[in-house]
C-alpha cells in the first residue's frame, strides 16, 4: 500500500524513508533525475563503525547548476573544506545563508558525491562502503518532518517495523512525546492525518526524533529548526534533541544560541569553506567572523542573515 499522498512522494519514498530526507536536501526534480547516480562500488563492504569519527579532507563539490562569480568564473559550493568531528562530540555549523552548511551535511550520507577530497567515517571513505550500512549509521532530523497518514506507532516504527511496543514507547519517552501520546483517546493508535496534520509542529518533530531514537544511529545530522514552534514546544524539542545527541557524533546546523554555546566545536562556514573553528569562547576572543555574526544574531542591533 502507498502510505503517501501523491505519486511523486510515493516514488521518492518507494525504497525507504531516507529517500524523503534526500528530498529535503535536493530539489525534487533533481532527486528524480540523479538519485540513481550514486551506486555501491562493486563488492563494497559494509561500514565498520568503531568510534564514529568523521573527517572531511579537502572536500570540493558543485551542484550541476554551478554558481558563478561576478566575472563569470565558476565557484564551487564546497571549496576545499576540512573538518574533523571527534567521536561522540558535537560540531555546530554556523554562518550565512547559502554558505554551504546543508550541502556539507548532505555529502556525509552520500546524497551527493564529492568532486574532490574525501569524507571518511572511522577511516573509511564513504564511497567505499555500502550505502545501506552508511545510512544505517546516520540519523537525520530536519526542519521539515514527514509523517505519513498512519498511526503514531507506525510513524515512530517506520524504518524498524519489527520494533516492539515497549521499544517504541521507550523511544517516545526519550523524545519527550510519550506523555502527550498518552493523553490522546487512541494513544499510539491515533492516526496522525495527512502529513501529520493533526499534530502541531513540535509534536511532529518529536515523533521524528522518536524515530531516530529507535534507529539508534552512531552519527547524527540535525538541521535545527529556527521555526514557528511556540516556546513550550521548542523547549521540549530542544531537550529531546540534546538527549538524542548524547554519546553520538553529531553535526548540527545551529541557529539556537544554547546549541551553539554548548557544542564541542563551532565551525563558521562561508562560501563553502571553514573560515573559523573553535569553541564559543575561543571564537569570541578572536573577534572575527563568528564574533561579528554572533553579535548580529544574538545581541540584536539588526536582523541577521543567518537563516538556514
Ligand atoms: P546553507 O545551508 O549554509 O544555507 P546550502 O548548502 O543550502 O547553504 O547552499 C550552498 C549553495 O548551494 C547556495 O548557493 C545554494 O543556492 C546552492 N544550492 C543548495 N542546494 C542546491 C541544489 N539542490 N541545487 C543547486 N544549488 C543548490
Ligand atoms: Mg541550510
Amino acid at each position: 500500500i502507498s502510505l503517501f499522498a501523491t505519486p511523486i512522494e510515493t516514488l521518492v519514498n518507494s525504497t525507504e524513508l531516507f529517500q524523503k530526507a534526500i528530498a529535503g536536501f535536493r530539489r525534487m526534480d533533481e532527486v528524480l533525475r540523479h538519485a540513481p547516480d550514486i551506486a555501491d562500488a562493486p563488492g563494497a563492504p559494509d561500514l565498520v563503525l568503531e568510534r564514529g569519527e568523521i573527517t572531511y579532507r579537502d572536500v570540493c563539490f558543485s551542484y550541476e547548476t554551478r554558481e558563478r562569480t561576478d566575472t563569470g568564473e565558476e565557484r564551487p559550493v564546497i571549496d576545499h573544506l576540512n573538518l574533523t568531528i571527534r567521536a561522540g562530540e558535537t560540531l555546530a555549523l554556523v554562518g550565512p545563508s547559502g554558505g554551504g552548511k546543508s550541502t556539507t551535511c548532505a555529502l556525509l550520507p552520500r546524497f551527493y558525491d564529492v568532486d574532490a577530497g574525501t569524507i571518511e567515517i572511522d577511516g573509511q571513505d564513504v564511497r567505499d562502503v555500502t550505502q545501506e550500512s552508511l545510512r544505517k549509521a546516520i540519523g537525520l532530523v530536519q526542519q521539515d518532518v514527514y509523517l505519513f497518514d498512519g498511526t503514531i506507532r507506525e510513524n515512530i516504527a517506520y524504518g524498524r517495523p519489527r520494533a516492539s511496543d515497549s521499544e517504541i514507547e521507550q523511544a517516545a519517552r526519550r523524545a519527550n512525546i510519550h506523555t502527550f501520546i498518552e493523553t490522546l483517546p487512541e494513544g499510539y493508535n491515533t492516526v496522525v492525518g495527512e502529513r501529520g496534520s493533526r499534530l502541531s509542529g513540535g509534536q511532529k518533530q518529536r515523533v521524528a526524533i522518536a524515530r531516530v531514537f529507535l534507529k539508534d544511529p552512531s552519527i547524527l545530522i540535525l538541521d535545527e529548526a529556527t521555526s514557528a514552534l511556540d516556546n513550550e514546544s521548542e523547549a521540549a524539542v530542544q531537550e529531546a534533541l540534546a538527549e538524542l545527541a548524547r554519546g553520538r557524533t553529531t553535526i548540527v546546523i545551529a541557529h539556537r544560541l544554547s546549541t551553539i554555546r554548548s557544542a564541542d566545536v563551532i565551525a563558521t562556514v562561508e562560501q563553502g569553506r571553514v573560515v573559523e573553528q573553535g569553541t564559543h569562547d575561543e571564537l569570541m576572543a578572536r573577534d572575527g567572523t563568528y564574533a561579528r555574526y554572533y553579535r548580529m544574531q544574538f545581541e540584536g542591533d539588526r536582523a541577521a542573515a543567518w537563516a538556514c
